[in-house]
Parts: structure tokens; sequence; C-alpha cells
């Protein structure tokens, strides 16, 4: 239920007060986040003044990715939806790495354009193609949640975020499962036409597995009737989603979703599995396979071999393996990765600290030694990607602290910035490992 008042971007749907900037125009609208979509499908740039409102707004070439400019379904006029190279292209230019889950995620999302705005072909009568949620599987930092939020970004839906350990079985102390729908139909402003072809990531999936020692006393549901709550919104149904959130709200309004075309994507970390994969591998290849064959299979390949049986061994349901039919594993991100992150996505951490200095006048050059010596500490915290802002953010501190003061000047990030870093913030025990990689 839009407020008529509020002016609404003519692309997305969304209305003033949700975005950063809206462009008003005789006849239509566009807020910055579309603009900055037409940018990414003509290949400009984000540059301040690099173009003007009208000149975005106006549709540029004929890539196929401008279908994604309407996020409502329509169903009387259907588009040529992006090939899974047009996708991989696109991923490429936010996520590092990860070639085999930007493949799989490529093909899956391709088909979920068919299923939603495709043409119907002849003779098909009757078939009728079922949604693919996805299953990220990959260690926490690798990229899960950004290559959802990067998909959401493609396709210009409604996007929320989840954490499956909040969402407990109905009757209990907790979130229910409606609380997703509900957080999506926040984000589309109500419009429930949006809502229903949005994409919501459900976090920490691997949490609600039936083995899992949660150790929270507080809360005594078993994973297993949360799994069991899930499968129905999975595969699709309709959904009374009340209005105010919650079901303390019995007398509330009610919105009916139809979770048939929202794609669900899911990720977990799955710690443990590594042992289950290989277990079963093992078994295969007594007899079969030669030492040299075996060896690889290393840790960071690991999740590039898991079988529905390993999930089910881990403790998820086999109905809901069932309805999330594609998985895609993510790698560990090495030190080299974690360099091209810091420097090359289009929303590179460099690159936000570049544009946010130049708006006080002030240049920045990283040395890239300094930037290496900032992805090492990050392997040695095991963190993935995670750790890379927390590390910049304390490095850049009393740069960016006087910056405002300084303006016309040029500073540079020296590795001696970041040995400082190492000093202050590192044990000792990773200062060491730390040292003799100066090696
Ligand atoms: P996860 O959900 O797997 O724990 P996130 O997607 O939240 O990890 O990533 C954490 C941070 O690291 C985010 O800022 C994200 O942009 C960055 N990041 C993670 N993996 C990649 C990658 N492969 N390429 C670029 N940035 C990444």
């Amino acid at each position: 239920m839009t407020n008529a008042a509020t002016p609404t971007c003519s692309f997305c749907g969304k209305p003033q007060p949700m975005v950063t900037t809206l462009v008003i125009g005789p006849d239509a609208n566009i807020c910055d986040q579309c603009v900055r979509v037409c940018l990414d499908i003509s290949g400009g740039t984000t540059e301040p003044g690099a173009t003007t409102p009208k000149e975005t707004a106006t549709p540029a070439g004929e890539s196929p990715l401008k279908v994604a400019e309407a996020p409502v379904p329509q169903e009387s006029t259907p588009i040529d939806p992006p090939k899974p190279a047009e996708i991989y292209a696109f991923l490429d230019q936010y996520i590092i790495g990860q070639s085999q889950a930007k493949r799989i995620l490529s093909v899956s999302v391709y088909n979920h354009y068919k299923r939603l705005f495709g043409a119907e072909p002849e003779g098909f009568d009757g078939v009728e193609i079922q949604k693919s949620n996805v299953l990220l599987v990959g260690a926490t930092g690798t990229g899960k949640t950004l290559f959802a939020q990067t998909l959401a970004r493609l396709l210009n839906v409604p996007f929320t975020i989840a954490d499956a350990t909040t969402i407990t079985e109905a009757g209990y102390v907790g979130e229910d499962v409606e609380s997703m729908l509900f957080r999506l139909l926040q984000v589309a402003n109500h419009d429930v036409k949006l809502a229903e072809s949005g994409i919501i990531y459900i976090d920490e999936i691997d949490k609600i597995s039936r083995k899992s020692e949660n150790p929270s006393i507080t809360r005594d549901v078993s994973g297993e009737g949360v799994q069991q709550a899930l499968l129905k919104m999975l595969e699709g149904s309709l959904v009374n989603v009340p209005v105010r959130g919650g079901r303390k709200n019995p007398q509330g309004e009610f919105m009916t979703v139809n979770t048939q075309n929202i794609l669900f994507i899911t990720g977990g970390a799955f710690h443990g599995i590594e042992s289950i994969v290989r277990q079963r591998l093992n078994e295969k290849q007594i007899g079969f396979l030669s030492e040299t064959e075996k060896v690889k299979v290393s840790e960071t390949d690991i999740f590039e071999h898991i079988q529905v049986e390993d999930l089910q061994k881990f403790g998820l349901i086999p109905e809901l393996i069932g309805r999330l039919p594609i998985v895609a594993p993510l790698k560990e991100l090495d030190e080299d990765a974690l360099v091209k992150i810091l420097t090359e996505p289009k929303n590179a951490i460099t690159k936000q600290y570049a544009k946010l200095l130049a708006m006080d006048n002030v240049s920045i050059h990283f040395e890239p030694k300094a930037l290496r010596k900032v992805a090492q500490i990050a392997v040695l915290k095991k963190m993935g990607a995670r750790a890379l802002r927390a590390i910049m953010e304390t490095i850049m501190l009393d740069t960016m602290f006087a910056a405002p003061g300084t303006p016309g000047t040029s500073v540079t990030i020296s590795v001696a910035d970041v040995d400082r870093y190492a000093d202050e913030k590192l044990s000792k025990t990773l200062r060491k490992k730390l040292a003799t990689k100066d090696h």
C-alpha cells in the first residue's frame, strides 16, 4: 500500500524515503540505485558528476540486463533474460574468485528469470518449471551474503537477509518464518507483487541442523522443527503475513504473499562437513584412486565435493535438501584473492576510502606491499574477507581523522602503517606467523 503522496522510483518502486536520491521527472522518477544499475549495464562509472540524471534515466544500449529494471513480472510482455555468461560478467564486477559458484548461480538465475519473465514456448503446456532455490556452502567471509546481495542488485528486486538461528517453530519464543516475508514486504513498501519477485537470503542454515549442538539453552526448539517450518515457504505457498509482524497480533491485518517466485538463497559454513565428505570420498577411493589423486581433494576444494547425502548426514532433513536443489560451494579466499578484494571490485574497500578522502580533497595511495600485508593478516585471522574491513578501518583511522583539515594533500599507506597495526592489535603468536611471511 504505497502512500500516493510519496513519490516512488518508476523502475524499482522504492519510495523516496528508502533511497538516497530520487530524480523526479515529468512522467517518471528514477532512484540512485536504478541509475547505478543503468550505469552497470552501459559499462559506465558512478563517479560523481560523470553523467547527469537525465542521461541515465534514458535506457542505454540494448543489453538484456535491462530487463532487471522491470521488477514486477509483466506476464503480457515476455522478455529476453540475460544469458548466464552475462550474469557471470555482472557478478565478476563485484565478486573475486569463486568461479564455480558464479557459474552455478548464473545458470540458476537465468532459469529463475525464464520462469518469471520468459516467453512460453510452444508444445510445453502443463510443464511447470520448478523453482531453483540455492544453497551456498562456504566458510565465513567467503562471499555468501555478497552473492545474494549482488544478485538482488542484478535483478533489481527487493532483497532481505534473515538469520536461520533466530527462527523458531510457531508457538515458541523467537521469530517465525513469516517474519522474513514481513521484512521483504517492508523493503517492497508493502507492494505484495513486488515482494513476490524478491530474494530472501537465509544465513546460517547449517545451524538449524538436526544434530546441531546449539549452545543456547533458552531455546528448546529442535532444528528439525524449524526446517519443517521453512519447507512450505521454500517450495512456494500462500503465506499470511501479519502486517505488523509477529504472531502477537492475531486481530491485525494480514497480507497474503505467494512465495512461488521468491528466490531463496540459503547459506552456511557447515563446519565439520569436511570430515563427512572426506570419509565418503575415502570410502569410494579404496582400491580405486592413487595417492596423487587423493591429494587433489585439498582443504580448500573439499566443499566442491559436497553431495546431498553429506548434507543429510550433517543434519539437514531430506525434504529441505530437496527444496534447495542447487548447491554452490565457495572456496576459502587465499592471500592473492584478498589483495584483489581490497582493490578490484567496483566498490572495493580501497576505492571507498579514496572516494571518502576525495570528498575532503585529499588523495590517497596504497603501497601494494602494504595491501599484501593486510591480506596476510586477514588470512591469519581466519575470517576470510570479513577481516579486511576491520583491519583497514583501524589503519585508516588517523588519516580519516586528519583529512578534513588538510585539503589538497596526498597520503600514502605504507607497510610501516600496517606494521604499526600488527604491533598494536595482533597477538604474539599471530605476529610471529606474520613475520615468517616477510621472507
Ligand atoms: P559470508 O556471508 O560468506 O560470511 P560476506 O559475503 O558477508 O561473507 O563477506 C564479508 C565481506 O567480505 C563483505 O564486505 C564482502 O563484500 C567481502 N567479500 C567476501 N567475499 C568476497 C569476494 N569473493 N569478492 C569480493 N568481496 C568479498
